[in-house]
């Protein structure tokens, strides 16, 4: 199994309580982690298409959330890794929050404004530092819904747009909430990328395709311990194993059974 892992971020504040945003320090340690474990920072294009010789490690935003070029890019820097954002190309610029189904909650609440996305100066200005700016298609829509027309909107689309205005390729991709199927995965391919993350909840099995590269979500429920944890070899190890549906199912009904224990 090779030593490089990428891992799923989304928002960086230090009060919104979503669980999609990690704190500034809880980014900070785990940075550190990482460093101190001998992984280099590399962009998801560099893992999905390199052989890393040493151990790797992928950050990566969705979303294109302002927090993160605020309060993730100086922190990234003092440990001098680069990142990947995924952005929905037809939210960049607004001044006004992204809406989709899994957030709108947030919307008509004080923190309302911590679903401001970055401009396009922004991701400019990411990508001057050593940043990879992926999709995230165009409006943050389940594509495995989508009829082919659609479909081809939001991938052919969104990709003409980041590279109309960042005048660079693009050719990563992340699959909005994770959701993709074998349709969606041809759709991509022929769209014009060669690299497309998802996210994983269940066993973490080598990638089939680079169009379908697992991501390790970390939230705000990541303390250290759980942190050190889900990134550790041993870990890994063990989620990629077949063993894992049989540990997973027991955890859940564990704690469901009794949902004060830790999991
Ligand atoms: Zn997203």
């Amino acid at each position: 199994m090779s030593d490089a892992i990428v891992l799923c971020y989304h928002a960086i504040s230090e009060r919104w309580p979503a669980a999609l945003a990690t704190t500034p320090r809880q980014l900070r340690q785990q940075v550190w982690h990482l460093l101190r474990a001998n992984y280099r920072g590399a962009t998801f294009s560099d893992i999905a298409f390199g052989a890393p010789a040493a151990r790797a490690v992928a950050i990566t935003f969705d979303d294109a959330y302002r927090s993160v070029i605020d309060l993730a890019l100086p922190i990234l820097a003092e440990a001098g890794f680069p990142a990947t954002v995924f952005a929905p190309s037809a939210f960049i610029g607004r001044t006004e929050p992204v809406a989709w189904p899994g957030i709108d909650q947030w919307r008509e609440t004080e923190y309302a404004d911590e679903l401001t996305p970055m401009s396009w100066d922004d991701l400019a200005a990411l990508t001057r530092v050593g940043w990879e700016i992926g999709s995230h298609t165009r409006s943050h829509r389940n594509l495995t819904e989508l009829n082919a027309q659609q479909l081809d909107e939001e991938l052919s689309g969104s990709r003409a747009d980041i590279e109309e205005r960042l005048a660079r390729p693009c050719t990563s991709l992340a699959y909005p909430y994770g959701y993709r199927d074998t349709r969606v995965i041809q759709a991509a391919r022929r769209a014009g990328y060669t690299a497309a993350a998802r996210t994983t909840r269940g066993r973490i099995l080598p990638p089939s395709s680079a169009l379908d590269w697992p991501r390790i979500m970390i939230t705000r429920r990541d303390d250290k311990r759980r942190f050190h944890i889900k990134t550790s070899p041993a870990f890994r190890r063990v989620r990629a194993s077949a063993a894992w549906a049989v540990i997973d199912r027991r955890r859940r009904r564990r704690r469901a059974a009794h949902p004060t224990v830790e999991s």
